[in-house]
């Protein structure tokens, strides 16, 4: 029997709306409109989950008597640069997901404050701007790095009136300073694509006991993704990622 914890990324991400770039021709294909087309884009955009594709996820999570941790980002970056908390842009599938904590059914973790450098997230009419769609750079000050950590915690925390303990850095991206400032504002463990480390007393774990995914495959495939890729591993015991 083997352990696995399932996690989906960009809960509440604006990213998904912002992050529009292309792959093609060498990055030619970032040129003005041409990333918006399906063939070119190779992100965004996309919509956010709705509460009652949510619904139809818990009901898969109960049939396969699996668990997941859902890592939220805690505001939603518009426009204009400001953020509106998860839980007032998407208040019906925030409620979901409040249901399914209080259930035992998920995890929620922590995926940042904004997901992105706020102010550099809109589409460039001919770069890539998937660079700023990274919120933790070592080249940010300090400063931000402790703001970032200690408002979405606050966020999270007092909205789904849990402790979280999981911190997910969006795009695997973060530094010296985001440790420390997990660690003082209640973090256990950091979790993305890296090794197993432990620094400064928090535990950096690795995916190799993980499955990852977007909501992204869930909206463009539906919710019948999860299904599927649940029927593909027998033998399997499911855990969160804070008690793997
Ligand atoms: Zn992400």
């Amino acid at each position: 029997m083997k352990t696995l914890a399932l996690r989906i990324d960009d809960i509440g991400a604006s990213s998904k709306q912002f992050e529009v770039y292309s792959k093609k021709f060498k990055g030619l294909g970032n040129i003005f409109f041409f990333k918006y087309l399906p063939w070119f884009r190779a992100w965004g955009p996309y919509r956010e989950m709705t509460a009652s594709e949510w619904d139809k996820v818990f009901d898969i999570l109960q049939e396969f008597k699996a668990k997941l941790t859902v890592a939220v980002t805690a505001c939603w970056v518009e426009k204009d640069c400001t953020l509106t908390p998860f839980h007032e842009k998407f208040e019906d599938q925030a409620k979901a997901l409040k249901k399914a904590l209080k259930a035992g059914l998920i995890e929620i973790a922590n995926h940042g404050l904004t997901h992105c450098v706020v102010g550099q997230h809109l589409p460039g009419l001919i770069l890539s701007n998937r660079k700023f769609h990274r919120e933790f750079w070592p080249w940010l000050p300090e400063k931000l790095h402790f703001q970032h950590v200690e408002q979405s915690q606050k966020i999270l925390q007092d909205y789904f009136d849990t402790s979280i303990k999981t911190f997910v850095p969006p795009g695997n991206v973060f530094a010296d300073t985001t440790i420390e400032a997990a660690k003082k504002f209640g973090i256990e463990i950091i979790n993305c694509q890296t090794q197993n480390n432990s620094k400064n007393g928090i535990r950096i774990l690795s995916n190799e006991k993980i499955k990852a995914f977007h909501d992204r495959e869930l909206v463009l495939e539906g919710v019948n993704w999860l299904r599927k890729l649940l029927s593909e591993q027998p033998n399997t015991k499911y855990c969160f990622v804070k008690d793997i």
